[in-house]
């Protein structure tokens, strides 16, 4: 079905989550032409709630898109399902986006706010349980799996502190060692100071019964009863609509992931190209998300600003030496 778009906007905002529609609720109130194009994935979907968004505290994901969806379009905001498969200069200034489903239209600004994807360790079962009882984020889940027995699966060198953190939420926390080295002496004893086993042996499964995690199966047939299961997965932004452009991602301080480079606003090294949310920001939540994309929304439209003061400047200048005035 055809998109509707028109052939040009002051803003497209590619990616419809926390950040980019904060950034596009900014903008069409700023009374700029805005259109939102959307894949309708947010990385939380799986999620039955988002914790830690006051005054929203619980809501589902997807009821939280709708609200935003619904006060974007209030102002005049166009909001539009597909998959941006490309990003290009255009003529004077402007970007060319172009959908999956061929569809084209210009911009002078560019928001970016595609999320990232959360790369799972190798362990069969772990996609399937994911956002529900296989969990990364003591922030998000937590208080869900307070005093449960949680399982941190080590697969980096962050997993003891992993370990220790989740500690805070529950007094049952065992560290598998799964892939990864035991722990030296000094990381052993704070282990043991706090309580937290320590199981050696390659996780090779995860256990469910009756659509609940039970436990995980350890290589040579062992049982560890588990009510939830803590990993790291390797955040990689999905930053490919931006390669056409010159963007290309680097990797985290930390090892953890990848992300596009930005300054505090979101603006890129591109002029013109701004990006906001987990794109940019690996460990932002929702609603840093949402605030990053209001805040690269101001940006852009004090840069358009700019651009609409030297486009008047210039036709200004013109009519007065049309008429020959002089000029101030
Ligand atoms: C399981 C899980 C649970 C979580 N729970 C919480 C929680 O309780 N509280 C909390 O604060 N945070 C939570 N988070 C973190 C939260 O998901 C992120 O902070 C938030 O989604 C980031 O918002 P965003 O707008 O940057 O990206 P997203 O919400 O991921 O939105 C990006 C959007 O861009 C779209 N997109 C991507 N590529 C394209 C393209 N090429 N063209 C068009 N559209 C595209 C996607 O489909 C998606 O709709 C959780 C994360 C996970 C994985």
């Amino acid at each position: 079905m055809a998109l509707d778009l028109a052939d040009t906007y002051d803003v497209v905002v590619v990616g419809g989550g926390a950040a980019g529609l904060s950034g596009a609720l900014m903008l069409a109130r700023s009374r700029r032409s805005v259109l939102v194009i959307d894949a309708g994935e947010p990385r939380n979907a799986p999620a039955s709630g988002v914790h830690g968004f006051l005054s929203r505290e619980g809501v589902k994901p997807a009821d939280l898109t709708e609200i935003g969806r619904s006060e974007v379009r209030s102002y005049g905001g166009h909001i539009v399902t597909g998959q941006v498969t490309a990003a290009t200069r255009a003529p004077a200034g402007r970007f060319r986006v172009t959908t999956s489903d061929g569809e084209v239209t210009e911009a002078r600004r560019l928001l970016v706010t595609t999320g990232l994807v959360d790369e799972l360790p190798d362990v069969p079962g772990l996609r399937e349980r994911w956002g529900r009882d296989v969990l990364h984020c003591p922030y998000c889940h937590g208080w869900e799996v307070r005093d449960r027995a949680i399982g941190i699966l080590a697969t980096g060198p962050f997993a003891v502190m992993k370990a220790l953190l989740f500690r805070q939420w529950s007094p049952q926390v065992i560290l598998l060692l799964h892939t990864q080295p035991p722990p030296d002496a000094a990381d052993a004893e704070r282990l043991a100071a706090r309580g937290i086993a320590v199981v050696e042996g390659v996780v090779e499964a995860l256990e469910v019964d009756d659509d609940r995690l039970t436990g995980v199966r350890l290589q040579g047939g062992r049982m560890v009863p588990l009510d939830a299961v803590a990993v790291a997965p390797y955040f990689r932004a999905n930053s490919a609509v931006l390669a056409g452009l010159g963007l290309t991602p680097t990797v985290h301080p930390m090892g953890v992931g990848e992300m596009i480079t930005a300054d505090t606003t979101g603006r890129t090294d591109v002029p013109g190209v701004w990006v906001a949310g987990n794109v940019t920001d690996l460990m932002a939540q929702v609603l840093a998300s949402a605030a990053s994309g209001a805040a690269a929304a101001a940006a852009i439209n004090a840069d358009l600003i700019e651009e609409d003061v030297e486009d008047a400047l210039a036709m200004h200048r013109s009519v007065m030496a049309s008429t020959g005035a002089a000029i101030a």
